[in-house]
């Protein structure tokens, strides 16, 4: 059997037009003589009006009922696309996860799919009927309706492609696909065509908002190939898939940058084992993330300085926890607001010497200062003054050829 996967985001599914809109596209691919499983998220805007909703009804409100609750969104979008199909004409009817089922673990809000009964909905198939199934939620083995984080019907529709082996996934979304940068701070940005599950993983937790890390690791463990395009422009958009499938000559795939990061440098910290274990058991306990750590060896063997980033908004917070540990001596501690982390992201920097050089000397030219370096196998980061932002990804992308 020959399944396709379509996905609709929230904002493709905003308003009663955008439905019917969303029923043209299914219908494209019905012609196609695909069968089709649809995979809907809640209308835009509800699934966060529905959480203010359980707000104002208790402080207390207990997981199980908030998952019956936040639940419901995914309920009405697949209700209104299955009588629009109905009402050109289609066989469809919507799917809870319960009637499927869909069945997740661990805790509600948060739970993960474990496996999806696949007989009543490939019967349905056979009769020629367009399932179109609530993402977002699933049933535990107690028999409660449970989600499965934020966002989550990303990873709904993933796991849907791999348990019914489907040929293809697409996600539609509100967006064209993914870009070499954010669109919105360089004019230039180009949408990418293939993109590997690692620097996808990697783009998205910098910061690229197209999909939620999580759903990547997904797909990436699983190995099933996302397409991500436009539910209002008929445009190609971009493909995420396992390295193997991209023959492109692109050493950087992209280029990500944060906001509101902040610096703290703590200086002369005794060099010991210890230390640094000392400095971030207690920002870790108090929620605080810190991002790039670099400490300096040190010169005389017995100080050293430590700088690490943290989000702007824990700065405050920061500040007083380490002042407030007793455990940690040092003679200084510096403060800084307005910094920006700077991220080229490519698989190919893996086999291609001198990328590294490449993006100092891109940076330099442009009298751009580097405050802090990190790298892993496939990014490099450097930490720079927030001003510089921009003129720092206008280098870069022409450094590394992303516009052609
Ligand atoms: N409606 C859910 C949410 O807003 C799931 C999703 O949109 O993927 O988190
Ligand atoms: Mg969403």
């Amino acid at each position: 059997m020959k399944i396709v996967v379509l996905k609709f985001g929230g904002t493709s599914v905003g308003s009663i037009e955008r439905i019917k809109n969303v029923v043209k596209i299914i219908h494209s691919y019905h012609k196609k003589k695909y069968k089709l499983i649809v995979v809907s998220s809640a209308m835009s805007g509800v699934t966060n009006d529905l959480i203010k909703k359980s707000k104002k009804i208790s402080n207390n409100f207990s997981p199980e009922e908030y998952d019956v609750l936040l639940s419901s969104g995914e309920q009405v979008s697949c209700s209104l696309i299955a009588a629009r199909l109905n009402h050109i004409g289609l066989k469809s009817r919507s799917w809870l996860s319960w009637q499927i089922p869909i069945l997740t673990k661990g805790l509600h809000k948060n739970a993960k799919i474990i496996s999806i009964y696949k007989n009543r909905i490939i019967k349905y198939l056979k009769e020629g009927g367009i399932p179109v199934i609530a993402g977002f939620q699933g049933v535990n083995l107690n028999n409660r309706v449970t989600t499965i984080g934020r966002g989550g019907s990303d990873s709904s529709a993933i796991m849907l492609a791999k348990f019914f082996g489907a040929k293809r996934c697409i996600i539609y979304t509100d967006v064209e696909g993914v870009y070499t940068t954010d669109p919105n701070k360089l004019k230039n940005a180009k949408k990418i065509k293939v993109i590997s599950y690692e620097e996808m993983l990697e783009m998205a937790s910098l910061g690229a908002k197209v999909m939620q890390p999580i759903s990547i690791q997904d797909a990436r463990l699983n190995r099933i190939n996302i397409e991500v395009k436009s539910s209002f422009k008929k445009k190609t958009g971009t493909l995420i898939t396992k390295r193997k499938n991209i023959l492109s000559s692109k050493i950087i795939a992209g280029i990500s940058s944060t906001q509101n990061d902040a610096k703290v440098t703590l200086v002369g910290v005794k060099d010991k084992p210890g230390v640094a274990a000392m400095i971030f058991k207690p920002l870790s306990k108090n929620l605080v993330n810190v991002d790039m750590v670099v400490q300096n060896i040190s010169a005389n063997g017995k100080e050293t300085d430590l700088t690490f980033t943290i989000k702007t908004e824990d700065l405050g917070k920061t500040k007083k926890i380490i002042n407030a540990n007793k455990n940690i001596k040092f003679r200084k501690i510096l403060l800084k607001k307005d910094v920006s982390k700077v991220s080229i992201i490519g698989v190919g920097m893996i086999s291609t010497p001198g990328v590294t050089f490449r993006m100092f000397q891109a940076l330099a030219k442009k009298n751009i200062n580097i405050q802090v370096i990190s790298t892993s196998e496939i990014k490099i980061s450097v930490l720079i003054d927030k001003r510089n932002t921009k003129k720092a990804l206008v280098a870069l992308h022409n450094e590394f050829k992303l516009e052609d």
